[in-house]
C-alpha cells in the first residue's frame, strides 16, 4: 500500500489531499499517469510496510525504501595490511570441524592479531600469503578467505580472527592427485607458527546495523564462515554482552548445504541458537547426498529454496529484509529461478526486482 500525496488545481486555488490507494508495483506507474493525466500532481509517494507480509499484496517497499546501509554500519576498516608488509599472525587454534565419516577435510583456525592494527567487522575477508614459492620460484600470492569470526574474536578479546578452511583436492586431467596450496598450508600449521595476514577486505556481506532485520542466509559448504559470524553477533551470549547496540530482534534463516550430516559445521553452536532463540532463528539443511530432491536427484540449497519461495518472497517484501549468499556460484540460478515463480505469483517480475534489491544494499552475493 502507498500514500500518493496529491495536489489538485481548482479555481486557481491549490489544494493538498492524501490518498491512500492499494497498487501492485507493477500498476504503480500506470496509476501514477491517470494521476497526472487528471491534471493534479504527485507531491510524494510513501511505500508503506505490509502488516502481514501477504506475498499476494506486493509491495514497492521492495525497491523503493532504502534499508539502512551495511555499510554504514560504523568505520569499516579495509586494508590496514597489504601484500608488501602483511601482518604476521600467530596460529592459535586448528581444529577440524568435521565429524566422522564426513567427506574431505574441513579446518577451524584462528590467529593471534595482538601487537598489531588488524581488526575487521562481521562479513569481511582477510588474506593469506602461504609459505613457500610457486613453481615460477616467487613467493605465492595471497588467497582470500571469509573471516567466520565477529569482530570481537572467538575469544571475546578483540585480538583474534578465524577461518573455516576446506583443504581444495581435485584430480588433474593426468589424474594426479592436487591439493591446493594455501589450504593445505592453511589445514596442515601447528599452533605457534606465524602467517603473513593481509587485509581485512570486502564490504559486500555486511549485516545492517538494524536489530529489526530479517537476515536470509544462503550458504553451500565453507560458505558457512560469514554466517557463523553473524549469528555469534545475533545468539552467542558473550557476544550479546560485547554489543550493547545490538540486540537482534528480527528473523534470522539460515539454509545450509553440506554433502553428508557429519560434513554439517558449526552444528551444536545452531542447535543451540535454535533452542534459545525459536522465535529469532531458523535452519534448514540440504543434505546432498543423503536426501533427494522432488526430481530424484541431489537435495541441494536451491531445491530447499523452492520448497520455501513463497515465504522467502514474502520477508523479502519486507525492506527490513536481507539475503546474503556465500559458497557455490552452481547454487545462483536455482534460486533466481525459486524467486522468479515466487514473484510472478503476485505479478512482479524477478528480474527487475533482484537489481533493485541489490542497489538498494539488501541482496548480498559472495560465491565462487
Ligand atoms: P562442499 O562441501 O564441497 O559442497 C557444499 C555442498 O554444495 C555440497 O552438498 C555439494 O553437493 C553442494 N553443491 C555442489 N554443486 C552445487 C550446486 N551447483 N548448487 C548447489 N549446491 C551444490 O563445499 P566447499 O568445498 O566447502 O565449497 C564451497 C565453495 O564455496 C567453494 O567453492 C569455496 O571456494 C566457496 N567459498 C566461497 C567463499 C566466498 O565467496 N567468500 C567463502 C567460502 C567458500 P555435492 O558435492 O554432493 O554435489
Amino acid at each position: 500500500m502507498f500514500t500518493i500525496e496529491v495536489s489538485h488545481a481548482s479555481g486557481g486555488i491549490v489544494r493538498r489531499s492524501l490518498k491512500q490507494m492499494l497498487v501492485t508495483y507493477s500498476s504503480l506507474s500506470a496509476t501514477l499517469q491517470l494521476i497526472r493525466n487528471s491534471g493534479a500532481r504527485v507531491l510524494r509517494i510513501t511505500p508503506h510496510q505490509q502488516a502481514n507480509n501477504s506475498p499476494s499484496t506486493p509491495s514497492a517497499a521492495v525497491t523503493e525504501t532504502p534499508s539502512p546501509k551495511a555499510k554504514d554500519h560504523g568505520q569499516v576498516p579495509v586494508n590496514l595490511y597489504k601484500p608488501k608488509d602483511p601482518f604476521l599472525g600467530t596460529v592459535l587454534d586448528n581444529y577440524s570441524l568435521l565429524a566422522d565419516g564426513a567427506i574431505g577435510r574441513v579446518n577451524h583456525i584462528t590467529f593471534d592479531l595482538s601487537g598489531g592494527n588488524l581488526h575487521y567487522v562481521e562479513g569481511q575477508s582477510i588474506g593469506i600469503i602461504p609459505d613457500g614459492e610457486d613453481a615460477n620460484g616467487k613467493p605465492h600470492k595471497l588467497r582470500l578467505y571469509s573471516i567466520a569470526s565477529t569482530r570481537h574474536g572467538d575469544n571475546l578479546e578483540g585480538s583474534t580472527v578465524s577461518l573455516c578452511v576446506r583443504q581444495l583436492e581435485y584430480k588433474n586431467e593426468a589424474g594426479e592427485q592436487i591439493y591446493g596450496v594455501c589450504s593445505s598450508f592453511l589445514c596442515d600449521i601447528e599452533p605457534g607458527a606465524k602467517v603473513k595476514i593481509t587485509g581485512p577486505v570486502g564490504k559486500e556481506m555486511l549485516l545492517p546495523p538494524d536489530e529489526d532485520a530479517n537476515v536470509i542466509m544462503l550458504a553451500t559448504g565453507t560458505g558457512i564462515a560469514p554466517m557463523r559470524a553473524y549469528l555469534r553477533r545475533m545468539f552467542e551470549p558473550g557476544e550479546q554482552g560485547k554489543n550493547p547496540e545490538y540486540k537482534f530482534k528480527g528473523k534470522a534463516w539460515l539454509f545450509m548445504g553440506v554433502p553428508k550430516t557429519p560434513n554439517l559445521l558449526y552444528e551444536d553452536d545452531f542447535s543451540r541458537y535454535l533452542s534459545n532463540y525459536p522465535e529469532n532463528f531458523r535452519y534448514t539443511k540440504a543434505i546432498s547426498r543423503e536426501q533427494e530432491n522432488p526430481s530424484g536427484g541431489r537435495m541441494y540449497i536451491q531445491d530447499r529454496v523452492t520448497e520455501h519461495a513463497d515465504e522467502i518472497f514474502a520477508l523479502i517484501e519486507d525492506p527490513k529484509t536481507h539475503v546474503y549468499m556465500c559458497g557455490l556460484r552452481g547454487m545462483e540460478p536455482g534460486i533466481d529461478e525459486a524467486m522468479t515463480a515466487a514473484a510472478a505469483k503476485s505479478g512482479q517480475d524477478w528480474s527487475t526486482l533482484r537489481p533493485a534489491l541489490k542497489k538498494a544494499d539488501r541482496w548480498h552475493v559472495e560465491t565462487y
